[in-house]
């Protein structure tokens, strides 16, 4: 099987885990298998980098900043790679360059006192860069040929600095002629998650949590047999175990689910995770690299449905709920395009949408750094219908959440929004608007921010998710 295996942050958050990490790769490659790995960075770096960048460009800048990001990854060199001085040395001394070169870069920062995306796109992306050779070290060390390679030579992108798309045909042909041939020796390639490039070379990021992205990418443009995720979790669970500790991991989900789950808030996977895989059908399985025995959560087509029709329950913070609202909208086309037109024109991912079937308001949700920028683009495309008072307001709520329900079996199950509705109400906890995808796999509620986790907690357990299904 060729297997594409992703490590994430904690899974090479010190020498200790990156050796685990390699000793997973290796016993997979041991068992037959071709392998390419993706890593992230070690755990809190990137949040490091993203803040030096913000303090520089405020005008601070010292250097234990540096010294901070290099002692971990100088520590696990040493600890990885103690039989091979050259490759050590070398290590060592790439270490010091691009730490260098990070250095340089916040400097500059502290005097033009102005960060775009595509110069944080360059610096946050670093901690891959750091830690890829480290894991590839650590494999070497057990015995399997192995090289790092930067993504920016793999994955295309279009240049949406911060959330860049792969361009998938370019991406495919680059990644195929660089990996295949080290594949067919037998050798481990270990890339960088998370960056990527235009087609100038100018680095960009596929987003926070994009090494899983990164991975799906690579799994699809070498057809892999399947993709693995090692997290610190056993898999995909029926909720935020942070949020409900009696949250239990889903054996088998569908890609359908897994897309909603991560795209309203599941962590443990990227939202854009499923997107590449699914049309090859390639598996994606989500394991703990702290207990490898665990069989984790695979995600395939069918992903064995529930009885229950609903199977998980998730969250997401961080939102804010615009409401257009106006008697006079009543009966006057095209408002709603106009506003939906607005938003997408600025590029910003719209949650969740809900109309009152009284057309006297549209509202709708987005991430809330982008709540600002909406709103200004909303107020100028519908600057004539304020004017005209078919809408008196558009404001923005920042203390809300959406909670989302989400298994592909309620399609067809009747009684479960009552039964939702049921758990929220005898756990006092007041629903500001409802919507329901057209696809039934999904019923998504906003509710007040402060009472987002009771809603899950509530809603667990009237489904009764920490009991097994199937
Ligand atoms: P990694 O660094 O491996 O990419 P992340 O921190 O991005 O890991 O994602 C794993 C975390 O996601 C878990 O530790 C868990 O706290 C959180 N999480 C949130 N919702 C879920 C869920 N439904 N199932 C599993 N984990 C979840
Ligand atoms: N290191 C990146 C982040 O923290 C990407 C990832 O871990 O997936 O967002
Ligand atoms: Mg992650």
């Amino acid at each position: 099987m060729l297997i594409v295996m992703k490590f994430g942050g904690t899974s090479v958050g010190s020498a200790e885990r990156i050796g685990q990490a390699a000793d997973l790769a290796v016993k997979a490659a041991k068992e037959g298998h071709k392998v390419v790995v993706v890593t992230s960075a070690m755990s809190g770096v990137t949040n490091k980098l993203i803040a030096a960048a913000q303090d520089a460009v405020g005008g601070f800048y010292h250097k234990t900043v540096s010294d901070d990001l290099h002692e971990p990854h100088r520590q696990a060199i040493h600890l990885l790679a103690p039989n091979d001085a050259a490759r050590r040395r070398e290590a060592i001394e790439s270490l010091r360059l691009r730490i260098e070169r990070f250095e340089t870069l916040c400097k500059g920062l502290t005097m033009v006192r102005e960060l775009t995306q595509r110069t944080l796109d360059a610096i946050s992306g670093l901690g891959e860069i750091l830690c890829a050779p480290i894991l590839s070290c650590a494999i070497a060390e057990r015995g399997v040929a192995s090289r790092p390679i930067e993504a920016t030579e793999l994955i295309v992108t279009d240049d949406q600095f911060g959330q860049a798309e792969p361009l998938m045909a370019e991406t495919r042909q680059q990644t195929r002629d660089k990996l295949t041939p080290l594949l067919e020796q037998g050798e481990i390639p270990v890339i960088t998650g998370f960056i990527a490039a235009t087609k100038e070379g100018v680095q960009t990021t596929l987003g926070r949590g994009g090494s899983d992205y990164t991975a799906a990418i690579i799994g699809a443009a070498l057809d892999a047999d399947e993709v693995w995720i090692w997290t610190d979790v056993d898999g995909v669970m029926t909720a935020n175990p942070g949020e409900v500790p009696e949250a239990r991991t889903m054996r088998e989900i569908s890609y359908s689910e897994a897309s909603e789950l991560a795209y309203y808030g599941a962590k443990v996977l990227h939202h854009k995770t499923i997107l590449p895989v699914y049309k090859q059908g390639i598996p994606v399985r989500i394991l703990n690299s702290f207990n490898p025995e665990n069989s984790g959560t695979c995600i395939s087509v069918e992903g064995r449905p529930s009885e229950r029709g609903v199977k998980a329950v998730t969250s997401i913070r961080h939102v804010s709920l615009i409401t257009i609202s106006g008697k006079g909208m009543q009966g006057i086309p095209g408002i709603a395009a106009k506003a939906l037109g607005a938003v997408a024109a600025e590029r910003a991912n719209i949650l969740m949408i809900s109309q009152a079937s009284s057309e006297n308001n549209i509202c709708f949700v987005v991430n809330s750094p982008e709540a600002a920028r909406v709103l200004k683009a909303l107020r100028s495309a519908l600057e004539l219908d304020l004017m005209l008072g078919h809408i008196e307001d558009i404001s923005a709520d920042d203390s809300i959440a959406v909670v989302a329900v989400v298994g592909d079996r309620m399609q067809g199950t009747p009684g479960i929004a009552g039964k939702v509705f049921d758990a929220l109400g005898s756990s006092g906890v007041n629903v500001i608007a409802i919507s329901q995808g057209s696809s039934e796999r999904n019923i998504s509620l906003i509710v007040a921010e402060s009472e987002a986790a009771e809603a899950v907690r509530a809603i667990h357990r009237a489904f009764e998710l920490d009991q097994p299904s199937q």
